[in-house]
C-alpha cells in the first residue's frame, strides 16, 4: 500500500484564484457586455525588452552549431551570468560576493519553496500575515507546521501580524524563530522596510542562531533611499540571510524563467549536537543533486538585462509599472480610499470601505465598475479587510479603471 505525504491534506485548498476565477467567470455570463478589467493579477503584462529577445536570438543559432552548441550546463548556472550579477547588483552596492555564492535558477517560487528542505523539521517558522503563499505552503508539506485552526492558522507557525495599526512593520516574535521569511518590498502590501528596520531583524537573526530568507523579488520597484535593495546592505547580515531575486518583475521574464538565490558562505545552520555547517554547502548539494540548471538561451537573455541597453530597457518597463502603480495610489485616495504601498512595489494595498469584508469589495468592485482585484483575505487571516490591486496592466486599461473607481463607485 503505497502511503501518500499527509502533510498536503493539511492545505486548505487553492480557494482564492479558483474563487475569484468563478466569480468573474459568473459576472461575465449574466452581464456579457461588461468591459471587465484585471487589476488582480501579480502578472507583468509587457513585452520581454529587444536586448533581451536578441540576446536569445543569438543563443539560439549557437544551438545549431555544432561549434557553439551546449548541452547540460551548470547546475548552479554560467559564470558569464553570475559575474554580471556581482558586479551590476552587489558590488556597486558595496557587497562583495563570490561566484559560488550565487545560484542561478528557473525561478524565485521555486527556490523560496525548495529552501526549506535544507532545514530540519523541528524548525519554528515565522511568516509575515498576509503573506505570498509559497513559503507557508511548502512548510505544511514538508510538515513543519501542525494543523489549520478555526483561525485559519497553523498551530506550529509563527504569524508576524502586518497590518495598519503597525504600518505593515512585522514586530520580533515573541517566541523565539528559526526561520524567518521576510518579502520587501512586499506582496501582498506593496510596503517596505528601512535600513534601521531590517537592521533589528538581521540583530535578531545573529541574536537567535536563525536565518532570515530574504525575498527579493520586487527590488528593481524601490524609489526610496532608505529602503534596502539587498538584505547585505545591513551589517552583519551576510551570516544570517540568503537573499532571493528574480528575473520576472524587473525584466519580465514570469514565462521565460530566471532567478537567483544568493548563499553567503558564511551563512550558518546547526546540528542538533550544535556543530555549525554552512547552508552554501547544503543548497549546492541540494541544487546539483535535484536541479540540471537553467537553459543556456534563457540565461543568455537574462545576461542581456545586464548590457547598457538591457539596463535602459528594464528600467523603462519598471517606470512603466510604477507610472501605473502612481495612477492607482494617486485615483484611490482622492476617491477618498485609504491606501499603503505603490511607493516602492506595483501593489496597491486598500484598506476596504466601512470595514467591508474583503470578498463584500471584490464582489461590489466587480459588480459597480467591472474592475478585478484581489481580496486581502486570501493573503493570511490579517489580509482581512484589506483588498490588493496590481500596476501590472497596460496603462490605458489602469487610467480606465481609475476613471471608473473615482466616478461610479459608491463608497
Ligand atoms: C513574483 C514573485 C516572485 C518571483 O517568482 P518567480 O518564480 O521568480 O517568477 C517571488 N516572490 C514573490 C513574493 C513574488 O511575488
Amino acid at each position: 500500500m503505497a502511503l501518500i505525504n499527509e502533510n498536503y491534506l493539511k492545505l486548505p485548498g487553492s480557494y482564492l484564484f479558483a474563487e475569484i476565477a468563478r466569480r468573474v467567470a459568473k459576472f461575465k455570463e449574466e452581464n456579457p457586455a461588461a468591459n471587465i478589467i484585471r487589476l488582480g493579477i501579480g502578472d507583468v503584462t509587457r513585452p520581454l525588452p529587444p536586448a533581451i529577445i536578441e540576446s536569445m536570438h543569438k543563443a539560439v543559432d549557437e544551438m545549431a552549431d555544432e561549434k557553439t552548441f551546449r548541452g547540460y550546463g551548470p547546475e548552479q548556472g554560467y559564470n558569464f551570468l553570475i559575474q554580471k550579477i556581482i558586479d551590476t547588483d552587489y558590488v556597486s552596492r558595496g557587497i562583495s560576493l563570490d561566484t559560488d555564492e550565487v545560484f542561478i535558477s528557473d525561478g524565485s517560487k521555486s527556490d523560496v519553496g525548495n529552501i526549506q528542505e535544507i532545514f530540519g523539521l523541528d524548525n519554528i517558522v515565522a511568516i509575515t500575515d498576509p503573506v505570498y503563499p509559497v513559503y507557508l505552503d511548502t512548510n505544511v508539506m514538508a510538515g513543519r507546521t501542525g494543523v489549520l485552526d478555526q483561525s485559519g492558522r497553523f498551530g506550529k507557525v509563527t504569524y508576524l501580524v502586518c497590518n495598519a495599526e503597525n504600518h505593515f512593520k512585522p514586530a520580533l516574535p515573541e517566541k523565539r524563530a528559526d526561520l524567518i521569511y521576510l518579502c520587501v518590498p512586499n506582496n501582498p502590501t506593496g510596503t517596505t522596510l528601512t535600513r534601521d528596520e531590517l537592521k533589528v531583524w538581521v540583530d535578531y537573526a545573529k541574536a537567535n542562531q536563525s536565518i532570515i530568507l530574504y525575498d527579493a523579488a520586487y527590488e528593481a520597484y524601490i524609489r526610496e533611499d532608505n529602503v534596502p535593495h539587498s538584505i547585505y546592505e545591513i551589517e552583519g547580515a551576510k551570516d544570517v540571510a540568503v537573499e532571493f531575486r528574480s528575473f520576472s518583475k524587473n525584466a519580465g521574464f514570469t514565462g521565460t524563467r530566471c532567478a537567483l538565490t544568493v548563499v553567503p558562505k558564511t551563512v550558518m545552520g546547526y546540528t542538533t549536537s550544535g556543530e555549525k555547517c554552512a547552508l552554501n554547502k547544503l543548497w549546492n548539494r541540494r541544487q546539483t543533486t535535484k536541479f540540471n540548471g537553467v537553459p543556456y538561451i534563457i540565461q543568455k537573455g537574462a545576461e542581456a538585462v545586464y548590457s547598457a541597453a538591457g539596463q535602459q530597457q528594464i528600467k523603462a518597463l519598471v517606470d512603466y509599472y510604477m507610472e501605473n502603480a502612481r495612477i492607482i495610489r494617486e485615483g484611490l485616495a482622492s476617491a477618498g480610499l485609504e491606501i499603503f504601498g505603490g511607493v516602492n512595489a506595483p501593489y496597491i494595498w486598500l484598506k476596504t470601505p466601512n470595514n467591508m469584508d474583503s470578498w463584500a469589495f471584490f464582489d461590489k468592485l466587480l459588480t459597480d465598475v467591472h474592475i478585478v482585484g484581489t481580496p486581502g483575505s486570501g493573503f493570511g487571516p490579517s489580509g482581512a479587510g484589506y483588498f490588493r490591486l496590481t500596476a501590472f496592466g497596460s496603462k490605458e486599461n489602469t487610467l480606465q479603471a481609475i476613471e471608473r473607481i473615482k466616478t461610479k463607485l459608491i463608497i
